[in-house]
């Protein structure tokens, strides 16, 4: 599996940090010509290829997608990794505040794939992973519309998946749970008390720890990997089992 990507082209959005660079590094150790889209891509390693963009813009997109295609001569793998975050029950967050998630979140992902879908489709092995959450399938405190944003990624992926398998286009999604990455850090910064915070995220998931962003980018990479080509309109959960376990409490010592 070592160099199952060899020969491919990736792009990933928002790859210059967390899960999107994990997953654009191990994507280009597996193989593939690896291009980066994200808002500021300046730090991104070598040979990771960056790519200035911003994904509520359309234009700035197309041109985007159309570099990394001219550079390596195609897109075979595209993964929808760049999102944004909001706290707040349904009455918290101002319309503006839902206009801007949504745009991110779920219109970021319907313009990238809709510019890169003409490489996509004279791909030989072309695949689509969209980052969708846990809060997508769980009611989490706090998180009206992350969750919002998040439930339509699933729902997209599943009729992306079927728009497009006849064209030989899978499409998939990864639920992770908390992942321990630059945002998770600037929400636990944010907090009262840091140390209460991430214990309490921890203790949320039933390994007893977070998710690292390594653990996302190999479910990410099996899916986009043509060694998982009967697999589409799947969501992979990478959550340290949050989704589907009820843990009594631990016993005490
Ligand atoms: P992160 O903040 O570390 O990285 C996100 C990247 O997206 C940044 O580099 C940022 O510049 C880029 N980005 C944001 N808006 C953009 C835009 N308009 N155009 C281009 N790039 C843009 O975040 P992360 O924790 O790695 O999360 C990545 C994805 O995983 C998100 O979709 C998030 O919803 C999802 N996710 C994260 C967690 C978690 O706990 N961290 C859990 C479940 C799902």
């Amino acid at each position: 599996m070592t160099n199952d990507l060899h020969g491919l082209t990736a792009l990933v959005t928002g790859g210059a940090s967390g899960i999107g660079l994990a997953t654009a590094q191990l994507l280009s150790e597996r193989g593939a010509n690896v291009a980066v889209l994200d808002l500021d891509p300046h730090g991104v390693p070598s040979p990771l290829r960056g790519l200035a963009a911003d994904i509520t813009d359309d234009r700035s997109v197309r041109s985007a997608v159309g570099h990394a295609a001219d550079a390596y001569g195609g897109i075979d793998i595209l993964v929808n990794n760049a999102g944004i975050g909001a706290a707040g029950t349904v009455a918290d967050n101002t319309d503006e505040q839902w206009h801007q998630v949504l745009d991110v979140n779920v219109l970021g992902i319907v313009r990238i794939t809709r510019a890169a879908l003409p490489y996509l489709r004279v791909s030989r092995a072309a695949s689509v992973v969209n980052l969708c959450s846990i809060a997508a399938t769980a009611g989490l405190p706090q998180r009206a519309l992350y969750s919002a944003s998040k439930g339509a990624v699933l729902s997209l992926t599943l009729a992306m998946a079927a728009d497009h398998i006849r064209e030989g286009i899978r499409v998939n999604c990864v639920n992770p749970g908390t992942v321990d990455t630059p945002w998770v850090g600037r929400l636990l910064a944010a907090a009262a008390d840091p140390t209460a915070e991430r214990a309490a995220l921890e203790a949320r998931q039933p390994t007893g720890r977070l998710v690292t962003a390594d653990e996302v980018a190999a479910a990410i990479a099996y899916l986009v990997s043509p060694a998982a080509g009967s697999t589409t309109g799947t969501a992979l959960a990478v959550d340290g089992g949050m989704a589907g376990l009820r843990l009594r409490p631990a016993a005490q010592p």
